[in-house]
């Protein structure tokens, strides 16, 4: 699945390196002489901004934070609505709270992302932002909502933590908004234990992002660490340099993770796509087939039962399942009870609100793409997929 599947040497080479040739110095900026003039969070930015084809990167703790940092720059808070989707890590939702903006919560449809339809419904005088996040390594439909953000002047920031790499019409994912977020926890596509990165071609929003993630100093390069004046309220949500060393060996494993996936998922659909009909189940929509990272492999069952009855043959075979069906209470904001007993606009019906949203996640299958199965892996496991459809058809 992610790049967990292929840290070794290269990291652990990376931060030994830090103590070698850097003298241990583990902060993002100064002490030039004693660090050698060695800086692995900017080298890490640098060589991000520009796999990805963006003009900046701002490299932050987690994605969680990065979500939190784009919205600062660009100046969310109270009074503000910002437009996200009912299937998404419930970080996304965490982000737009904690800058005090409300939350709108939209359906998704059979691609598992942004419904545009829905999004368009939602949009009113106060809305500021939109985060369409691209689940599992897929396209949100960056052509639809983008002309409706334009036509309403709402600022996009897509969450692209699940998709680091994938491309959409050959523009890379986190490239089509105002500013783009990536996750490099240990469970993403290149992982740096914790982490995060802002990426975006806009310089002022650039310079507020790097701003408000180190206390609001201003962003003045060759002036001493914390000599500048500070420009805004802001907080600390710097990477360390140990992180941006692994983020570096990673970063070049990357096209080896994407390629790797995309020939695993293209073999796993294939023992399935001339039955599907037989079988009686759907693929999830994908927008950018050709573009698509290619983590999961998503299909329809038709319904909850049955997706449920496939996951447990699984699992009694010793085949393991992906968010869906069962692990569906963290990426479902329908299960988010604690998010929103208290908030006043989903008190009443947070459980039953995101009834399309629910109608597809129900009855979908999701299996993990493996970077390093081999054929063998994929067959043995896809027969045991093969016999759970049977068995339910
Ligand atoms: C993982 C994830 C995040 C949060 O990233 P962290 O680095 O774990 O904080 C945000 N959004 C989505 C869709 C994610 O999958």
């Amino acid at each position: 699945m992610p790049g967990f599947e292929v840290i070794g040497e290269e990291e652990k080479q990376a931060v030994v390196d830090i103590f070698d040739r850097s003298n241990g110095v583990l902060f993002y900026r100064g002490f030039d002489e004693r660090r050698n003039h060695i800086f692995r969070v900017l080298d890490f930015e640098a060589a991000f901004a520009q796999r990805i084809g963006a003009r900046y990167a701002q490299a932050v703790t987690s994605g969680t934070a990065a979500l939190k940092v784009a919205l600062k720059a660009l100046g969310i808070g109270p009074g503000d609505e910002v437009i996200t989707q009912a299937f998404t890590f419930v970080a996304t939702v965490e982000a737009i709270l904690d800058t005090g903006a409300t939350p709108i919560v939209v359906d998704v449809d059979d691609t598992l992302n942004m419904d545009p339809d829905a999004l368009r419904a939602a949009i009113t005088p106060r809305t500021k932002a939109v985060i369409p996040v691209h689940m599992m390594h897929t396209a949100a439909a960056m052509d639809a909502i983008l002309p409706i953000a334009q036509e309403h002047g709402l600022f996009i920031v897509e969450d692209t933590a699940q998709a680091c790499g994938a491309t959409y019409q050959g523009k890379t994912l986190g490239t089509w908004g105002h500013l783009g977020c990536f996750s490099f926890d240990f469970g993403k596509t290149i992982t740096t234990g914790e982490g995060g990165m802002v990426v975006t071609d806009d310089e002022e929003l650039f310079r507020l992002a790097r701003s408000y993630h180190n206390h609001g100093h201003a962003f003045l390069p060759g002036v001493p660490p914390g000599e500048e004046p500070g420009i805004m309220p802001g907080f600390n949500f710097r990477m360390t340099e140990l992180q941006a060393a692994v983020g570096l060996a990673q970063l070049k494993k990357l096209d080896f993770i994407l390629a790797r996936q995309r020939a695993n998922k293209a073999m796993m659909k294939a023992f399935l796509e001339p039955e599907a009909e037989a079988l009686g189940i759907r693929f999830r929509r994908v927008l950018n087939p050709d573009g698509e990272g290619g983590d999961t492999l998503v299909f329809f069952t038709g319904s909850r039962e049955r997706a449920r009855a496939v996951a447990r043959h699984m699992a009694q075979h010793g085949v393991g399942t992906k968010l869906l069906p069962g692990a569906e209470r963290w990426h479902f904001a329908g299960y988010w009870e604690w998010i929103f007993r208290d908030h006043p606009l989903y008190a009443e019906d947070w459980s039953t609100r995101w009834a399309a949203s629910a109608r597809w996640l129900e009855q979908a299958v999701a299996l993990p793409v493996m970077v390093l199965d081999e054929p063998k892996d994929i067959e043995r496991k896809m027969r045991v997929v093969l016999d759970a459809l049977r068995a339910t058809a």
